[in-house]
């Protein structure tokens, strides 16, 4: 299992690397979070031992079991599936980014509870691009709510806003999607514009079936699973 995950790290990591060298962009802006939902921890444990330093988890029922067990320093915890707010609190102990912000509300929240904590919690907004395909993040098209909200959530004391993220519909050619990561990153320029005391370093954009066309079109985080673990039961 550590030579197949090791290779397939390797592997990952080189496609990065030309699909930046493609777009024009510096590969090592490009980080890799492993996708780790419904791995077992000694997956989990290859990964980081084949160089990941990023972990992203979907669910925080699972997350609750995992990461507590899983001891890795050096390594950083990203949530990237839809967060209930009644999850909140877990969420903000177990987690290093928060990457799908998908309310204000929502944001409150974990800016009280990371004060609480007196421990500043990273955040990504999550946008909902193509407005079909996902049921998360706010819509691209209310671009009213989405300058509020980042207007809001980049004045919350203990949350660190870095940018934005994005869930693209399934297609069965990536050069389907391509406008979605493009809207994004055009979102992005365009709030840096609009908010330049924020930095949105961040686009958190390209899963297995489509980052190579995510880091030509901007991504500096991909979220990635089966390349790196085979399919999911
Ligand atoms: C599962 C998941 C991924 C990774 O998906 P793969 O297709 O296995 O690469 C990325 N982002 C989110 C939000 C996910 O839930």
């Amino acid at each position: 299992m550590q030579d197949t995950i090791s290779a397939n790290v390797a592997a990952v990591q080189a496609r990065i690397a030309a699909a930046a060298r493609r777009g024009g962009r510096d590969p090592s802006a490009v980080t890799l979070v492993a996708v780790t939902k419904t791995r077992s921890p000694a997956e989990v444990e290859a990964a980081v031992r084949a160089g990941v330093r990023h972990l992203g988890e979907n669910r925080v029922e699972e997350a609750e079991h995992k990461i507590p067990q899983l001891r890795l320093p050096g390594v950083s915890w990203h949530m990237v599936g839809h967060l209930q707010s009644r999850k909140a609190r877990q969420a903000a102990g177990l987690f290093d980014m928060i990457q799908s912000v998908d309310s204000v509300r929502l944001a409150r929240k974990l800016d009280a509870l990371a004060g609480e904590r007196d421990a500043p919690l990273a955040v990504l907004i999550e946008v909902n691009v193509s407005g079909e395909g996902t049921k998360y993040g706010f819509p691209l098209s209310d671009r009213p709510a989405l300058e509020a909200a980042v207007a809001e959530i980049a004045g919350l004391r203990h949350l660190c806003l870095q940018g934005l993220m994005t869930v693209a519909f399934i297609a069965q050619d990536p050069e389907e999607v391509r406008p979605v990561f493009g809207g994004l990153r055009a979102l992005r320029d365009d709030f840096r514009a609009r908010f330049p005391q924020v930095d949105l370093r961040h686009l958190s954009m390209g899963m297995t079936d489509d980052f190579e066309v995510a880091v030509e079109e901007g991504a500096t985080i991909v979220r990635i699973g089966r390349a790196l673990f085979g399919p999911r039961m």
